[in-house]
C-alpha cells in the first residue's frame, strides 16, 4: 500500500512540533543529504513552459529510494484563485520501484525552501546577521521569515511587495511573533538599504531587476529565490559580478538561476562542496554572498523521508490503493474480472 500525505497531515506535523522545530529538521536533514551528493542520481528537472509559466518534474534517487516532485510555477494564478507554486510527490523503493508515499508538497516546498535558504545561510550569512530585506510578500515569504528569525537570529524584517495587499497580509500573519520587528517599506531599495541579509522571493515572468548593484552593501548575503525559470530572474548581472555565487545543483542553475545570465565560465561554487569542508562559505566580512535559490530535487527527497518518518509517529496518513493488489503477481487480466469489479465497488 501507498502512504497519502495530504495537506492537513503536514498542518498537523507542524503543528504536534511546531514552525521553528520542524524547518530546523528539515534543514539539518537537507544538509545531511547535500553531504552525501555523490551518492545521488541527478538531473536538471524537466521543464514544459507555456506563455503563463512552467510544469516541471524533479527525479532524484540514491540506491534506496527514489523520489519525483510535480511542481507548476504560474505567477498570474491569484486571478484564478490558485497559488502560484503547487506541488506533490512520490517516494519510492528503488528494490522494487514501489510507490511508497504519495504526499502534498505544496506546504513541503515552502518548508523546505526555507529550510534550504536557512541551511545555506548558516554558511554564507556573516555571523550575526540581524537584519533582512524582504522583497516579495506572498505564499513563501512567511516561511523564509520564520526560518531567518528562528535559525539564523533574524529580528528585524524590511518588507516591500508591489502588491500592498500582500505585504498587509504578511504583517498579519508575523505579527504577534514575539521579538520580530516588522517595517513595511515603500520600495526595495528602501527595503534593502542597511539589511543584513536580503531574500528575494517574488514571481513575475519576465527577466526583473529587483537588485541592481548600486543597492549592494559590503557583507550582505542574497537569498535570491525568486529567479527559477528561463527568462525569470531577480538580479541585475552587475549583481552576479560583485558576488561570491552559490549554487545547489550547477547544471541545473545555469539553466534557471539568476545564473542564466551570466557565462558559462562563470565561476560559482555548489552548496554541497561548502558543507562537506571541500569549498569555502563566506571567507571576509565585507564579502557580498548570494545564495542563487531554484529548488533542487534533493531537497524534496529529503523533505519526503523527514515527513513520511514525523507521519508514521503520528499516525497520520491513509492508504492508497494505487496499485493493484495481484494474487498472482502476472495475472493482472485477474483485474479486469467482474469478482474484481465487484470487489472494487463493495
Ligand atoms: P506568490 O505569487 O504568492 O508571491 C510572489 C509575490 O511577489 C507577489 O506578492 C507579487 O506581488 C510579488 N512581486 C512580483 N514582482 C515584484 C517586484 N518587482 N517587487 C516586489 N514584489 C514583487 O509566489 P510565491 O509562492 O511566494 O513564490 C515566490 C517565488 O518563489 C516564485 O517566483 C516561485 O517560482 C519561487 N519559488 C522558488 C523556490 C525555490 O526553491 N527556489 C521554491 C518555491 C517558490
Amino acid at each position: 500500500m501507498t502512504t497519502f500525505l495530504a495537506p492537513q497531515d503536514i498542518a498537523r506535523i507542524v503543528h504536534a512540533h511546531g514552525l521553528p522545530a520542524v524547518l530546523n529538521r528539515l534543514a539539518d536533514t537537507i544538509a545531511a543529504d547535500f553531504r552525501r551528493w555523490p551518492e545521488f542520481d541527478k538531473v536538471p528537472r524537466v521543464a514544459a513552459h507555456s506563455r503563463l509559466g512552467v510544469i516541471e518534474l524533479m527525479p532524484v534517487a540514491d540506491s534506496e529510494r527514489y523520489s519525483f516532485k510535480y511542481v507548476n510555477g504560474h505567477p498570474g494564478n491569484g486571478a484564478h484563485g490558485l497559488p502560484t507554486v503547487m506541488a506533490f510527490g512520490v517516494l519510492a523503493d528503488v528494490a522494487t520501484g514501489q510507490p511508497l508515499l504519495l504526499s502534498e508538497l505544496t506546504l513541503t516546498t515552502a518548508l523546505r525552501t526555507a529550510a534550504t535558504s536557512l541551511m545555506a545561510a548558516r554558511v554564507l550569512a556573516r555571523p550575526g546577521a540581524r537584519t533582512m530585506a524582504l522583497i516579495g510578500n506572498g505564499a513563501q515569504a512567511e516561511f523564509q521569515a520564520l526560518a531567518f528569525h528562528h535559525g539564523l537570529g533574524v529580528r528585524e524584517l524590511r518588507l516591500f511587495d508591489v502588491d500592498p495587499a500582500a505585504t498587509a497580509k504578511l504583517v498579519r500573519n508575523l505579527r504577534a511573533v514575539p521579538g520580530l520587528v516588522l517595517t513595511v517599506c515603500a520600495s526595495t531599495a528602501e527595503a534593502v538599504r542597511g539589511a543584513d541579509i536580503v531574500t528575494t522571493i517574488t514571481a513575475d515572468k519576465r527577466n526583473a531587476v529587483i537588485i541592481e548593484p548600486g543597492m549592494l552593501e559590503p557583507g550582505m548575503h542574497l537569498n535570491a529565490v525568486g529567479g527559477d525559470c528561463p527568462g525569470k530572474t531577480e538580479l541585475h548581472r552587475g549583481v552576479l559580478e560583485a558576488a561570491s555565487v552559490f549554487v545547489e545543483y550547477e547544471p541545473q542553475t545555469r539553466i534557471e538561476g539568476d545564473l542564466q545570465q551570466m557565462p558559462a565560465d562563470f565561476a560559482v561554487t555548489e552548496l554541497w562542496r561548502v558543507l562537506t569542508g571541500q569549498a569555502s562559505g563566506r571567507q571576509r566580512a565585507d564579502e557580498i554572498t548570494v545564495f542563487d535559490s531554484v529548488g533542487f530535487a534533493l531537497e524534496d527527497f529529503s523533505a519526503l523521508r523527514l515527513v513520511q518518518q514525523l507521519a508514521a509517529e503520528l499516525g497520520l496518513g491513509v492508504p492508497l490503493a494505487l496499485i493493484p493488489t495481484l494474487a498472482d503477481p502476472k495475472d493482472l487480466f485477474a483485474q479486469l474480472q467482474p469478482a474484481a469489479q465487484a470487489l472494487k465497488a463493495a
